[in-house]
């Protein structure tokens, strides 16, 4: 993978540290967005989502011309306004359910560019999707091909797919976030035969066309030849399938899982020098095979919205246990950021309203859930006056915390606020009691 060389010790340029001593994320104060929205509190950078979103299709366009597409895969962070900014984007999206379909199509978003995946689509997700004209379904396994098949029948279309494929590549991530070896839950396999059986039943079924191929290896993925290797395989795929069926692949979608920057140790990766470096493998494999070059799709979704993130608590209890830990708790937890519980994620945390006080005291940031395990993390260095009142910041927490957010101990969800010209809105309002018991009857 190639990296950009310039760092800061705050991870990303939208972070940073104002005359005052408190932390600023994409130019305003953080003490202020606290105290005028409350804490638990999301916080959005709408610049860095759209500049994120500009330097995939810039180095996709560059690449592939118009044959590159960039799919957001929403699961990262789905919530109306993320699909607004997505259209206008000009970006197309992968969704996992109907609640993503819904929400993307209370936004106005054109459903013909989702793209949708899952493991597991119920019958009822497939009809909603066909009703709504979804633009592809990403087929996982043979009895979901059927389903397709006969539903897209009963209501009289030819339904587009593309089909997950399982190329056995171990991108050596966490393995709860690896996804493209041969004994994954995800996709048919090419080394049992299961993926050449499925496309052969794809080409005989009358209400589907096959648009080609989909795999994903992975995320938090930061090294680029695991991407090379899983074109290798797809490529070499395709040129079987051609040989085996006549088959021009349409499509081929390469997955997502560009890496993100959540600690200081991790790289930054620079998203168009691998998406080039990608390219130029891409082209030439398909040359020396003699197949038809596809259209290439990403479907990035951690590298888009990751560190336009950023959540703020206001610390409560802090314990000292002499001889053993310190725990400062905050008024979030596992119920807004369930990765470190879930995958033992890394985070950088700062005490945002003391960024000017040297940082010698090690504690663990605990969240207000009955569970040992609800942890933020671990370790986190933080001045040694913090106590109850102060402002502790998460960085890079734009993935995967809002869309996994829960209610566990009924704590009602933060909302997400947008930041946007030195301004500031929200998008997500918060949850409130009557929220919590509003499903009660
Ligand atoms: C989750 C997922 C992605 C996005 O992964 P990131 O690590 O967030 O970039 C892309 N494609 C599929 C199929 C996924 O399941």
């Amino acid at each position: 993978m190639n990296f950009c060389t310039e760092k800061t010790d705050l991870l990303c340029e939208n972070v940073t540290v104002g005359e005052n001593g408190h932390l600023y994320f994409a130019g305003l104060d953080t003490a202020f967005l606290a105290e005028k929205y409350g804490t638990p509190l999301y916080l959005m950078d709408e610049d860095r989502i759209r500049n994120r979103c500009r330097t995939y299709i810039d180095a996709v366009t560059e690449a592939f011309g118009d044959k590159g597409l960039v799919l957001y895969a929403s699961k990262a962070a789905s919530f109306k306004r993320i699909y607004e900014i997505m259209a206008e984007e000009g970006m197309g999206i992968d969704v996992v359910s109907s609640g993503e379909i819904c929400t993307a199509l209370k936004a106005g978003f054109d459903i013909q560019n989702a793209f949708f995946h899952s493991n597991n689509k119920t019958d009822a997700d497939i009809k909603y999707a066909i009703e709504n004209g979804i633009g592809y379904f990403v087929v996982d396994n043979a009895e979901e091909l059927y389903a397709i098949n006969d539903i897209a029948g009963g209501m009289g279309i030819s339904q587009k797919v593309l089909l997950r494929i399982t190329p056995g590549i171990d991108p050596h991530t966490f393995a709860a976030v690896s996804t493209g070896k041969v004994d994954s839950k995800f996709g048919s396999a090419i080394e049992t035969g299961q993926a050449k059986e499925i496309v052969g039943t794809a080409l005989s079924l009358e209400n589907v066309h096959l648009s080609g191929f989909h795999c994903h290896i992975g995320s938090q993925v930061f090294e680029a030849d695991v991407y090379l290797k899983a074109a290798e395989a797809m490529l070499g795929f395709i040129k079987d399938m051609k040989d085996a069926y006549g088959y021009t692949t349409e499509i081929f979608d390469i997955g997502g899982g560009f890496g993100v920057r959540y600690v200081e140790s991790h790289g930054e990766v620079d998203i168009a020098g691998n998406i080039a470096q990608i390219a130029s493998y891409v082209k030439a494999k398909t040359d020396e095979l003699g197949i038809e070059m596809p259209t290439i799709s990403f479907e990035p979704g951690r590298s888009i919205v990751a560190d336009s993130g950023m959540t703020l608590y206001t610390a409560g209890t802090v314990k000292k246990i002499p001889g053993f830990i310190n725990y400062v708790s905050v008024d979030g937890g596992m119920t807004d950021n369930v990765r470190f519980a879930m995958y033992g994620s890394p985070y950088t945390l700062f005490a945002a309203n003391k960024m000017e006080e040297e940082r010698n005291m090690l504690c663990s940031v605990v969240g207000r859930c009955c569970e040992s395990g609800d942890i933020i993390q671990e370790k986190v260095p933080l001045p040694e006056s913090v106590c109850r009142g102060d402002i502790i910041a998460c960085l890079t927490t734009g993935a995967y915390n809002y869309s996994m957010a829960s209610n566990y101990n009924r704590i009602p969800r933060p909302p997400v606020v947008m930041l946007k010209d030195g301004d500031s809105y929200v998008a997500v309002r918060r949850e409130t009691l009557e929220d919590l018991t509003g499903l009660d009857v």
